[in-house]
């Protein structure tokens, strides 16, 4: 009598290596972890340091944080709008071209937080048109977000309209194409732009940041603090009427409330330009929560009504 062999049991050793590898790649996707920058981890701020002759040593800093679990990556959920939402009709869809900005390594990415942010202060404010500000987004170093991401995500629509929309941060879709809400997060604002008769013609939109955080996870303080004059700048540059923030990173990080943002939403906070002018700033809730939570619709369509009565009366 033979005992069983794995041959005998149509075992196959490569086969069972194979559904290993997929379903480790499997888990690191259920993870949230969707590019593979390298098999091992670098460190490319000392790379940094070490390939460009220094006056004088610097510290060493903190390496970008690794990507985070899914229960604190920024999603796109599956749900489906409900059949009679206002904001479900199909519009036409788009064509974007996709840009390639350079990857560099350089020094300034491992400056001290607090001073990239005041450099980054200090640059965002001599740029006079926003041509300028996208080309010196292209060439800025001290944010370690462009590092890993593909493509600066500077905006889209119309930077002469009356409205500004502004997002968080690009994810996987607007990384790849360079342009802000691309994915099905954008497919649902260019429905609720719509609902009230909106397009990308008439509205400006961008981000809080305009790089995309690896994995999805949401961007750190300081990454928001570094960005932060170059928004300010950019909705200055834009010089909208009104000014609209999806979600509670846009809404905390423009209009300084720190109020959750289902408590925050349907209101207009002053927001002020650095020439003192002053212009209206509405809190909404992001599209990529309400592809979470449908049933929310109904409190976003009323800010989009209140959005509309602004818009409306300003003519
Ligand atoms: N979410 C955002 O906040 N911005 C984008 O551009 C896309 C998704």
């Amino acid at each position: 009598m033979r005992s069983m062999t794995s041959r005998d049991a149509g075992h196959d050793p490569g086969r069972d290596a194979r559904a290993d590898l997929i379903s480790y790649l499997d888990f690191h996707v259920e993870a949230g972890v969707d590019a593979a920058l390298d098999e091992a981890p670098h460190d490319r701020f000392g790379e940094a340091e070490a390939a460009a002759p220094q006056p004088e040593p610097s510290p060493r800093r903190t390496p970008p944080p690794a990507p985070r679990a899914p229960a604190q990556a920024r999603n796109e959920a599956q749900d489906e709008p409900p059949a009679d939402d206002p904001f479900r009709r199909e519009l036409p869809s788009r064509d974007p071209p996709s840009r390639e900005a350079p990857r560099t390594y350089g020094n300034a990415a491992s400056a001290k937080p607090g001073e990239a942010a005041d450099d980054a202060r200090a640059r965002a404010a001599q740029m006079e048109s926003l041509d300028d500000l996208e080309a010196l987004l292209r060439g800025f170093e001290g944010c370690g977000l462009r590092f890993t991401a593909k493509n600066l995500v500077f905006a889209d629509g119309n930077p002469q309209a009356r409205v500004m929309f502004v997002g968080e941060a690009p994810g996987a879709d607007e990384d790849r194409i360079g342009k802000p809400f691309m994915g099905r997060s954008g497919q649902l604002l260019d429905r609720m732009m719509a609902a009230i008769g909106l397009d990308r013609t008439g509205a400006y939109i961008a981000n809080i940041v305009p790089w995309r955080p690896p994995g999805n996870r949401n961007p750190t303080p300081q990454e928001v603090a570094i960005c932060r004059p170059f928004i300010e700048r950019q909705i200055e540059l834009a010089n909208p009427e009104l000014l609209v923030c999806l979600g509670a990173p846009a809404t905390q990080t423009l209009t300084g409330t720190k109020d959750g943002i289902l408590k925050a939403r349907g209101r207009f906070y002053p927001y002020r330009l650095s020439d003192g002018r002053e212009i209206k700033a509405l809190a909404t809730l992001h599209p990529a929560y309400l592809l979470r939570q449908p049933v929310q619709k109904r409190l976003a369509w009323r800010d989009f009504r209140m959005l509309k009565a602004a818009l409306d009366a300003g003519r």
